[in-house]
């Protein structure tokens, strides 16, 4: 077993002044880092009986569509907006830099379908709590969030309290 934290490459002041940027370029490099990472959040994701994984953009697509095929689910990106043909659902919130919208289209989630959310890290929790919202408001149940690696500092396990939530990674 390889420790993924050796996989993650801090870059400071990116893309902002005073961000502590977590690269995760390592452990996509590294194929046995990459196979580790998919197949624990895969593992996770099928014990959960997730139909589809949505990942947000642009860094919850990397994994994201791996996982959906390692753990036998469908695939619905997050899309930034004018980017998805519609019709669309979107969500505006927050970011520990700047502002966001994400969309989906709207026929993506079916009434009940179970859904997991991906991406590579957990800030402040504002990007997968508006998706959560997302999948919701077209009838989906998300059935866990999960993450590479969570910067626990910023409190976003708090936010997303109502999720089953998992990382691999914990700072
Ligand atoms: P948040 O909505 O605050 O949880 O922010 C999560 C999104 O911002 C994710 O898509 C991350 O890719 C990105 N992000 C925020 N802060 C960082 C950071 N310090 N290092 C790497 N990515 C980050």
């Amino acid at each position: 077993m390889i420790d993924l934290r050796t996989k993650v490459r801090e870059v400071p002041d990116f893309p902002e002044p005073g961000i502590g940027f977590k690269d995760i370029s390592p452990l996509l490099l590294d194929p046995e880092a990459l196979q580790q990472a998919v197949d624990e959040l895969a593992a996770w994701v099928r014990e959960r009986r997730a139909d589809l994984v949505l990942g947000a953009e642009a860094r919850g697509f990397w994994l994201g569509a791996a996982i959906a095929y390692a753990a036998g689910c469908g695939f619905v990106a997050a899309r930034r907006p004018g980017k998805l043909p519609p019709e669309t659902v979107s969500a505006t919130y927050s970011l520990e830099y700047g502002e966001n919208t994400l969309e989906v289209a709207a026929d993506a989630i079916g009434r009940g379908a179970r859904v997991a959310i991906h991406d590579d890290v957990l800030a402040t929790g504002g990007t997968v709590e508006a998706i959560a919202g997302l999948v919701e408001d077209l009838g989906g149940t998300v059935v866990g969030v999960n993450f590479v690696l969570e910067l626990s500092f910023l409190g976003g396990r708090d936010r997303l309290a109502r999720y089953d939530l998992h990382s691999l990674v914990t700072y």
